[in-house]
């Protein structure tokens, strides 16, 4: 009876597995295993919407000519719409850049909040934010680290979420890097632009990188010399390798 119901599986497994294809002179062929899930997004991405209101950011995310969306949008108030399956591809990073990665649609989760771009982000909809992100990171298991802005993965081409973003509150929940002063002496050979792509930002434009960065770390602390950019990057890159957040 084992070897019957063995003998069946096979034949199932043959008759899914996909015709055998050429690759050139190279013949592929299909023996299909069982060991394998769906694929899983590693990274989140945050963006402001830079619309007046939900609805109006709604028409923008479903309409099929826009030919954008991603997977949850959050009201000022709170609410919590989801308009792509966590799946699917969403469509919100465009061209990108993180760490090597240049798809970073198709591993991660975009988040967009509604938010007019130049206007503090309400109370409610950071409380929903936390909460979303809660949600995600642990299903997916996504390190905290990897929560990172629309700007970070495509700097010089973009700004959101604004400097407004209180990115060192959700960095206390675990979700996203912060470094407080006093920042640790960065050693004098330390190279700003090796050490954000440490971080993951892109090498190939690098002042719009350090944008980007500085957009994100450094909102709200006013000019930063060399110096404090270095350490502000070293302590950084220091929580990132030793996984702390
Ligand atoms: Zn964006």
């Amino acid at each position: 009876m084992r070897s019957l119901i063995l003998i069946l599986a096979v034949a199932l497994a043959a008759c899914t597995s996909p015709a055998p294809r050429s690759l050139g002179g190279t013949s592929l062929r299909w023996e299909a295993s069982p060991n394998f899930d769906a694929r899983r997004p590693n990274l989140v991405v945050l963006h402001h919407t830079s619309d007046r209101t939900l609805d109006e950011a709604l028409i923008t995310l479903i309409s099929p000519w826009r030919k954008v969306s991603a997977h949850y949008l959050i009201g000022r108030d709170g609410e919590i719409v989801q308009l792509v399956a966590e799946k699917d591809r969403a469509w919100h990073a465009g061209a990108s850049w993180w760490g090597g990665n240049t798809d970073i649609n198709s591993s991660s989760i975009g988040i967009e909040l509604d938010n007019n771009g130049i206007e503090p982000f309400a109370e409610a909809q950071i409380g929903a934010l936390l909460v979303l992100l809660s949600d995600v990171m642990s299903r997916h298991n996504i390190p905290g680290a990897n929560v990172v802005s629309h700007a970070d993965v495509s700097p010089g081409r973009k700004v959101d979420p604004s400097a407004l973003f209180p990115w060192r509150r959700l960095a206390e929940q675990g979700f996203g890097l912060w470094c407080d002063a006093p920042l640790p002496l960065a050693p004098e050979a330390l190279d700003l632009t090796l050490t954000l792509a440490a971080l993951g930002y892109s090498p190939i434009t690098p002042e719009a990188s350090r944008q980007a960065f500085l957009l994100h770390h450094a909102g709200g602390r006013g000019i930063l010399s060399d110096a404090e950019e270095k350490a502000l990057a070293y302590c950084l890159f220091n929580k990132k390798s030793l996984g702390t957040e």
